[in-house]
């Protein structure tokens, strides 16, 4: 039998099972006294874990390395045994009585970042990617891909700063953000960040009179009514509007090397991009006869993972179509989700539990509604922001129950919902989910693909702090992250 304290033996749950729920729950019931020792002791002869002692929490410093003095150890193993290790970290830290004991954590696996890279070169060998910064700027996510020789879309002087320190060069860079503050464009001359995008004759007032040396980049409009996120209201230029922008170029004496474009983020429809490429070709023709010789196609990001072969397909057929000819252009991209989705997994803590349609009688006056609710201890002000911002839906999995890690299939599930820590109603993870009615306060929930739009955007509303991240290179191409990594560290790029 799998034991596995995940709930402090010495601040045992503050909640008392009602008579009906005592059948269904023995482990608080037997009030057997866990401590660490315990806890270790049961795991390293649990058949369920198969862990090895390397893989104990605490003892991993044999296997782990520090490639950046200034980060956190890059683990070795798949994400989900680190899953499994920071839950009985956690009950370590609970039996210390340490506050924040079951704080929420992310696993992050750079091995899933790599992939996404071998395969963007597999299906898009002749398109560069220009990471977006600002879906998950992690530390060690923009380092490994400065390490694969991705360039980087920034949006702002901040992320231009942290792309630049880890000794990226400036040339690597696009300053994608269309409107930006005139102090910003100035800074980004300074530190050699030439390419930038415009999308409205203000700008190019602005950039002539701060960095009149950019190569600018002309970001037109594109259907994005097949994206979750839609960019239109606010970005791009309408082809009707391109000759009078380029002609106001000319006039400032700004040099335009090109044109981009954005589908929408989170696109799920990857045929928008043949109409966005011919849209390029006929703003490619303009620039040529508003005097100026375009490089650059910028086909933008939108790339969602499940779609990605397809996207891939229309996207070299519509660059076949329009540019036939294509000596002379180089041609980028600016993935952001595609790259970093899948790679990060959360952990989170269910922190209460309220049942206010446990009797039966209750759930058939309401059908409909979630007999049980549970409480996690991080929501739509932290990770899950991803909810609001950028229109997600998450699907939790029991990640500990009771003593183990391992859920019966036979375990009757009920019709739950999951919230956030927050005192504000908005904060609801997921209003409607199949989850087992015999989960506990201190069981842990899982929630894959939690990498896009969510780190990023955490806020600290009521005291919550962001969630940590524990980093592995897991399986498939891990010791290629590592190799890369270290010699990125080695060629002195930074910190
Ligand atoms: C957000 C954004 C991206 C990244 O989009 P994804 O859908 O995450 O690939 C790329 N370029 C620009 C200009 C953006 O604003």
């Amino acid at each position: 039998m799998s034991r596995v304290e995940i709930v402090s033996a010495s601040s045992p749950v503050d909640f008392r099972p009602s008579n009906s729920e005592n059948s269904t729950f023995s482990r608080h019931g037997d009030d057997l006294p866990w401590t660490t020792n315990t806890l270790l002791n049961n795991l390293s002869c649990s058949p369920t874990l198969r862990l090895t002692a390397s893989q104990l929490p605490g003892a991993n410093t044999n296997v782990d390395e520090n490639i950046f003095p200034s980060l956190p150890p890059l683990l070795h193993g798949h994400p989900k045994v680190h899953l499994r290790n920071g839950v009985m970290n956690a009950s370590r830290s609970a039996a210390n009585h340490d506050p924040d004991a079951e704080k929420a954590f992310f696993v992050a696996d750079l091995g899933q970042v790599y992939r996404q890279h071998l395969r963007w070169q597999a299906c898009l060998p002749e398109i560069q990617p220009f990471y977006a910064v600002k879906c998950n700027p992690d530390p060690y996510v923009v380092r490994l891909l400065a390490a694969l020789g991705t360039g980087f879309d920034c949006a702002s002087n901040g992320e231009i700063n942290q792309i630049l320190e880890i000794g990226v060069d400036p040339t690597r860079i696009i300053y994608a953000n269309p409107c930006k503050a005139v102090s910003f464009v100035r800074n980004a001359g300074k530190l050699g960040v030439d390419t930038m995008t415009f999308d409205n004759a203000d700008e190019l007032y602005k950039i002539s009179r701060a960095h009149p040396g950019a190569q600018l980049v002309v970001r037109i409009l594109a259907d994005d009514s097949k994206s979750i996120c839609a960019f239109n209201i606010k970005f791009g230029a309408p082809l009707a509007v391109v000759p009078g922008l380029l002609a106001k170029a000319k006039e400032l004496n700004l040099d335009v090397v090109g044109v981009s474009f954005h589908v929408g983020s989170g696109c799920y429809d990857p045929s928008v991009y043949t109409d966005a490429v011919m849209r390029a070709r006929t703003a490619f023709d303009m620039g040529t006869e508003a005097g100026y010789h375009f490089s650059l196609l910028d086909v933008g990001g939108g790339f969602e993972d499940a779609l990605f072969e397809q996207a891939a397909t229309y996207l070299t057929d519509a660059i076949a179509t329009y540019f036939p000819d294509r000596r002379g252009i180089k041609i980028i991209a600016e993935p952001g989700r595609f790259y970093v989705s899948k790679a990060f997994s959360l952990a989170a803590n269910i922190i209460a539990r309220r049942a206010p349609l446990a009797e039966a009688s209750a759930r058939e006056e309401h059908p409909d509604q979630p007999s049980i609710m549970y409480y996690i201890n991080d929501g739509v002000y932290g990770a899950f922001n991803c909810i609001l911002f950028d229109h997600q839906t998450v699907h939790p999995y029991v990640l500990a129950m009771g003593s183990s890690f391992h859920v019966a299939a036979s375990e009757p599930v009920t019709n739950s919902s999951v919230w956030g820590p927050t005192c504000d109603s908005i904060d609801c993870v997921c209003p409607a989910t199949q989850l087992p009615g015999a989960l506990r306060v201190g069981d842990w929930l899982g929630f894959d693909n939690m990498g896009a739009y969510t780190v990023c955007a955490a806020s600290q509303f009521n005291g919550f702090e962001v969630s940590n991240v524990v980093y592995t290179t897991g399986g498939f191409g891990a010791s290629e992250v590592r190799r890369v990594l270290a010699k990125f560290a080695a060629d002195a790029h930074g910190l």
